[in-house]
């Protein structure tokens, strides 16, 4: 097997056309690679799009109000990820006049990049022999050479990336690198491979031993935290209350309603008594929405209404009129409940 000819043989005639691939500027690259974790290619095109535009330099991005690229962000979640490019694009711009580090270890020690988002910008942005290692990349080394370490465990990701480097072409590692992700992405896909169509049909291991459907392995799942949320919306003729979520925890830094989070699911009766002690006030209605699933957490989000203002205020909240969200980064759990408000979509319970 010639693996990198193979795999990039393939790439030429089936890749994508994406623009992030018809430029080596490292800050383009860079932002692509941080919008495109936990994200899928279509819902990122246009965040990508949206931020060369309103961002076209590193120099642009660092000397942003943060409030106004987190409300760019809005809708793609994870906002540490914007966070964490505000902080790097200053740092770049203090520490290297706002010209992009060339080397893999200047562009690792940038916040927000790991070991996969370094080699990616170093192998794309310079040609750089340093090998990715992502989930499509784990998930095609561990089939077609029917690797049964977990992916999750240290000997493993040593293993695998020990693998990938021996496997990198030095002359062009970007075509390779991009080549053996789009070959995850289209071909070797997580539950449908195209095996009877593949360039490795005949020396695939996984193929050949059956375990296909095993491999990748991984160790430990997850443990999920449940949450539950319930927001209070205080509606004073067009008034509302806003505040913003200020510590270390998700959507820090956007703005929500008020929050009364408890600490597991209590009747609806028992939260009403709970606000009226700490609020002096009874809610009108109520909606209950769906979970908000994010990677680690569920959470559960209940909305109450009321049609006064609280008597005592806290010194954080915000008054705003007439429902004026735009100005404000808000998460996906409040923007959904606007949504099917505005759509007449919500399911409202009368108290
Ligand atoms: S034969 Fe199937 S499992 Fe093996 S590399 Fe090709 S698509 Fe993946």
């Amino acid at each position: 097997m010639n693996f990198s000819r193979q795999i990039t043989d393939w790439y030429r005639q089936n890749k994508r056309e994406l623009p992030w691939r018809q430029t080596n500027n490292p800050y383009f690259i860079w932002l692509s690679e941080i919008i495109l974790q936990q994200t899928r290619v279509a819902q990122g095109m246009d965040y990508y799009l949206k931020f060369i535009d309103h961002y076209p330099t590193v120099s642009d991005l660092a000397n942003a109000d943060e409030q106004d690229i987190l409300n760019d962000w809005q809708g793609l979640g994870y906002y540490s990820r914007a966070r964490n490019l505000h902080a790097a694009a200053k740092f770049i711009q203090s520490e290297y006049n706002g010209v992009f580090p060339s080397d893999y270890n200047s562009i690792l020690n940038l916040k927000g990049v790991g070991t996969y988002t370094a080699s990616a910008i170093a192998s794309f942005a310079f040609n750089l022999p340093h090998a990715v290692v992502d989930g499509n990349v784990y998930r095609v080394l561990s089939r077609i050479f029917d690797i049964s370490l977990p992916i999750d465990s240290n000997e493993g990701q040593k293993t695998f990336n020990q693998i990938a480097d021996e496997l990198l072409s030095k002359e062009n590692p970007s075509l390779h690198n991009q080549a053996i992700m789009e070959f995850g992405a289209l071909q070797c896909t997580p539950s449908t491979p195209n095996c009877s169509d593949c360039t490795f049909h005949l020396e695939c291991l996984a193929l050949k031993n059956g375990t296909l459907s095993e491999r990748p392995i991984k160790k430990g799942k997850t443990k999920i935290r449940n949450r539950y949320f319930h927001y209070l919306i205080f509606n004073n003729g067009n008034e509302t209350i806003l505040q913003k979520r200020i510590n270390k925890d998700i959507w820090q830094h956007l703005y929500e309603f008020p929050l009364l989070e408890v600490d597991q699911e209590y009747k609806i009766e028992e939260i009403k008594k709970l606000i009226l002690e700490k609020f002096q006030i009874n809610p009108i209605r109520y909606a209950i929405q769906k979970k908000h699933i994010l990677s680690h957490q569920h959470i559960y989000c209940t909305y109450w209404e009321f049609d006064a203002f609280p008597k005592k205020k806290d010194e954080s909240w915000i008054i705003i009129k007439d429902y004026t969200f735009s100005n404000y980064p808000i998460p996906r759990a409040i923007d959904r409940y606007l949504e099917e408000k505005n759509n007449s979509k919500q399911q409202q319970l009368q108290l």
